[in-house]
Order: structure tokens, then sequence, then C-alpha cells
């Protein structure tokens, strides 16, 4: 991976990935993922602006979440203006 050029005395480096997004599989180890309570949302899509891994997925109006890429980092349940999404036990979602 390239480093980005920077004065070796101020850290971090910063690495810029030359992958795909596509190979940012989650695997896994996330412990908690969301869940979208479809009966309030109102389909504002801020959960899909807000998203960091951009896995919040457009639909007719409740987004869809492709959990292969979603990390639970919960950016989407702190940023849901109803309130209707929330993170679950990996096994019980
Ligand atoms: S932010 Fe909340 S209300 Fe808006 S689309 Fe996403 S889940 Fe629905
Ligand atoms: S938990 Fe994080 S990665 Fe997963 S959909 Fe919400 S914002 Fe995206």
């Amino acid at each position: 991976m390239p480093w980005l050029e920077s004065d070796p005395l101020v850290l971090p480096q910063e690495i810029v990935s030359d992958r795909s997004m596509a190979e940012n599989l989650t695997g896994n180890w996330r412990s908690l993922k969301p869940a979208i309570g479809a009966s309030r949302c109102t389909g504002c899509l801020i959960c899909w602006k807000y998203c960091p891994e951009a896995c919040v997925e457009l639909t007719d109006k409740v987004p869809r979440i492709d959990f292969h890429y979603c990390k639970g980092c919960g950016i989407c349940v702190q940023e849901c203006p109803a309130h209707c999404i929330a993170l679950e036990p990996e096994e019980a979602a």
C-alpha cells in the first residue's frame, strides 16, 4: 500500500488503501447488528447518508442493510431521526 508523503516525525502516518471496497467484507467478528423497525421508518434515508460503509441500500421506502459489509458501528442508530433502528446481538438479529 502506498504511504502518503508526510513529515516522518508526525504520527500517525496514513495509509491509502488501493483495494476495492468490495473486498471489505466484515467477516464474523461483529457482535451487534442494526435492525430497522419498518413500521416507524419514514424513508428519510439519513441512515444511507451517514453509513461509513455505504452498506445501506435504497429500496422503495425502508432501506435494506447489507450485512456482508455492515460493521455494527451504530452510527445509523444514532442518526435516525425516527429512532427506529436498534442494535441487537448478532444472534438475535
Ligand atoms: S434514518 Fe431511520 S427513518 Fe430514516 S430511512 Fe433510515 S431507518 Fe428509516
Ligand atoms: S451499523 Fe454502521 S456500518 Fe452498519 S449500517 Fe449502521 S452505520 Fe452502516
